[in-house]
């Protein structure tokens, strides 16, 4: 029951989505829980949302519901 996570040019191949997420989910840098959702990139730092990328004072930042 394996599968291939494409991203970035590589390919990784887990056997469970936990791995995955493990793998390669971001990390906020604000509250430092893994970004499993859409997450919030703001020049080249990402954060859960958009409470903590303004918590970490990026202007502008708006959650998309
Ligand atoms: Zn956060």
């Amino acid at each position: 029951m394996s599968f291939e996570v494409h991203a970035q040019g590589a390919v990784h191949v887990f056997d469970c989505f936990s791995c995955a997420i493990h793998r390669m989910a971001p990390i906020c840098e604000h509250c430092r829980v893994q970004v499993i959702g859409q997450g919030v990139e703001v020049e080249g730092h990402w954060y859960c949302g958009g409470h903590c990328a303004r918590a970490e004072g990026r202007a502008g930042i708006v959650d998309k519901v």
